[in-house]
């Protein structure tokens, strides 16, 4: 199984990518997380991100790109992957699609977490008390939502035209949004299917079905 996960921060990405992790047996990866255990190894990598990350701004796509790209093919020999947090804007979706083709890495879905913004202000401002994450400041927060409205937002009709968006209401109990996801995915992905036949599909090259699912 080979899954994105597309949301605006506070939708539960990590909560809901450890659990699709631990169903399914496949490798969670998030780019925040690389990113943000470059920073503290201060490598070249972390030292050019680490202002971006501060200020809740995206990163260069050049900075991101072969960290991200290393450990998807790394989890996919292993057998798939849940990747949250990439791709984050439409360069980055055309990159991963490029990717998907010359790698032969299709995905199986793009899951979209559906919360409100005052639901994702209350969490994050939570979170900023009880974690030390040096973009939950306020201020901060509601940059990141904005950035998220402006340069990932898109994503969503990007991958809705390629047949690929499995969204999801993020508002309910953790183990319902965990549900609704898995529901979605047995819907498109019988686990009688075959992985060969599950691995097709990027969203420049829809699936055969027109998307239907
Ligand atoms: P996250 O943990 O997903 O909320 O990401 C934390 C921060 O890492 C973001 O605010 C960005 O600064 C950076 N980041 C994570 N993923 C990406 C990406 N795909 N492209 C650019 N910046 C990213």
């Amino acid at each position: 199984m080979r899954l994105l996960l597309l949301a605006p921060p506070g939708a539960g990405k990590g909560t809901q990518a450890k659990r699709l992790s631990e169903h399914y047996g496949i490798e969670s990866i998030s780019s925040g997380e690389l990113l943000r255990r470059e920073v503290a190894k201060g490598t070249p990598c972390g030292r050019a991100a680490k202002d971006y990350l501060d200020r809740g701004d995206l990163v260069p796509d050049d900075l991101i790109r072969d960290i991200v790209v290393e450990q998807v093919k790394k989890a996919d020999a292993k057998g798939g992957f849940i990747l949250d947090g990439y791709p984050r804007n439409l360069s980055q979706a055309k990159e991963a699609s490029r990717l998907a083709d010359d790698e032969g890495i299709g995905i199986d879905g793009a899951i979209y977490l559906d919360v409100s913004r005052d639901e994702l202000l209350r969490r994050l401002l939570h979170r900023g008390e009880t974690q030390s994450r040096s973009d939950d400041q306020e201020a901060t927060i509601r940059h990141r939502l904005d950035v998220f409205d402006s340069e990932t937002r898109p994503l969503l009709d990007y991958f809705r035209e390629g047949g690929l968006l499995i969204p999801v209401n993020g508002e309910q109990p953790v183990e319902h949004v965990t549900q609704d996801i898995i529901a979605a995915l047995t819907a498109r992905v019988p686990p009688s299917q075959s992985p060969a036949a599950t691995r097709s599909g990027s969203p420049d090259q829809p699936r055969s079905d027109g998307g239907s699912r």
